[in-house]
């Protein structure tokens, strides 16, 4: 649909190179986890809002680990946009495999390279890069818009989206959250629950291994049980945006001596589940399927633990409004352009947007760059694809939000 003469004004004020220069200097204030201190970045942000008289506090729950809540207050309190992107990234494991200093943010060709420049810091860029535009145009919205660029992603979110949450002060009607999505509009997220097996068997001599249960030696087949007998379920698991349901053995440890039968092996399992499995029935199930193989296979001793779970899975209907609205944004600002197609998607990976999955408001997932690319050496985000994203960022806001 062709834009207004006002959404074209606010559009106006998107620049090419404002937007390369705001995301290399939030490329080089540094805020990697650990520690995650992410105190420059969010000073490197407030410190926009301060030049642009946009109104914005920060606020912590941990000193080093501040995050921002920006608002341009529109005709009515209600209903509230949020814009939510991390601003901390995490840490350079391998400083050899860069071919750019990781903190520089050089721009080379269009692309920008730095550890952030992907996640999140793309993204922060477009959503405060954004609510400056339609600041500058002038425009009042009709409702609220909050700009919340936030710490501690990386590190689970407790003192960051989590707590923003739980204490109220982020609560939004509607809520974007920035990751890397190639700018594709992402609807659904799966939730992530940890778990923790443990195997008990008796310890004996290694010279006389029939005094013993070996509990490595039980844990290997129940392994292979698993990947036989139930990865096959979680296959068959399928959801029209997202991977099936998935089960990732990510550590395991067993035995003390290799003169001693081991009395314990430990493995942690990461289960990432789409909407209609929760952290109940994904622990029931599981010790189902232990009882059988102790019934079936082999009797063995086990404990069944939750380490972590992130709540309800994240779904959003394509038909919600706001999707729509975002939808239409993509379509006016890129894709009618080149006539390309940008279906709906899901997101792979783990967002902030957990947090709000139960509040019964649209949650959608946006941002330039490849997801592929976040947390790994050589991080970089086309500039063109940036600003393309801040356009289409402020364009929903504009129009969610029903400026006149
Ligand atoms: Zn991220």
């Amino acid at each position: 649909m062709p834009l207004s003469p006002l959404e074209q004004k606010v559009l106006d004020f998107v620049d090419e190179q404002e937007v390369a220069g705001f995301l290399q200097g939030l490329v080089r204030a540094k805020s990697v986890f650990p520690p995650g201190d992410c105190v420059e970045a969010a000073e490197y942000c407030a410190a926009l809002f301060a030049r642009e008289g946009i109104d914005y506090k920060i606020v912590a729950d941990l000193p080093e680990r501040p995050s921002l809540l920006a608002t341009l207050r529109g005709k009515r309190e209600r209903p509230q946009l949020a814009f939510n992107a991390h601003i901390d990234t995490v840490s350079i494991e391998n400083p050899d495999a860069w071919e750019h200093d990781p903190f520089g943010g050089e721009v080379v060709d269009g692309v920008l390279y730095g550890r952030g420049a992907g996640d999140d810091k793309s993204s922060v860029t477009a959503q405060v890069l954004a609510a400056v535009a339609i600041h500058r145009a002038g425009v009042q919205l009709g409702g609220t818009l909050v700009v919340n660029p936030v710490a501690d992603e990386e590190s689970l979110g407790a003192h960051g989206a989590q707590w923003l949450h739980d204490t109220g002060q982020l609560a939004p009607d509607m809520l974007i959250i920035g990751e890397q999505t190639n700018n594709v509009v992402a609807i659904a997220e799966r939730s992530i629950n940890w778990l923790e097996l443990v195997i008990h068997g008796e310890a004996a001599h290694g010279a006389m291994p029939w005094n013993g249960v070996n509990a490595i030696k039980q844990m290997a087949r129940v392994i292979d049980y698993l990947q036989q007998e139930y990865e096959p379920l979680l296959a068959q698991r399928t959801h029209p945006y997202l991977p099936p349901s998935t089960m990732n053995l990510g550590t395991i440890e067993g035995g003390i001596k290799t003169n001693m039968v081991p009395e314990r092996c430990r493995i942690t399992l990461d289960r990432r589940v789409p909407p209609g499995e929760t952290i109940e029935t994904i622990t029931g199930e599981l010790c189902d399927v232990l009882e059988r193989f102790s019934r079936e296979v082999q009797t063995i001793n086990f404990e069944l633990n939750v380490l972590y779970s992130s709540g309800l899975p994240l779904e959003t209907s394509p038909d919600d409004p706001l999707v729509r609205v975002m939808q239409q944004a993509v379509s006016d600002v890129a894709a009618s352009l080149t006539g390309e197609q940008r279906p709906l998607t899901g997101y792979n990976q783990g967002s902030d947007g957990r947090f709000f999955a139960g509040d019964g408001i649209p949650v959608l997932i946006f941002g330039p760059s490849h997801p592929d690319v976040g947390h790994s050496a050589n991080e970089h985000v086309s500039v063109a694809q940036v600003v393309e994203a801040t356009k289409i960022y402020a364009l929903t806001a504009l129009r969610a939000l029903q400026a006149e």
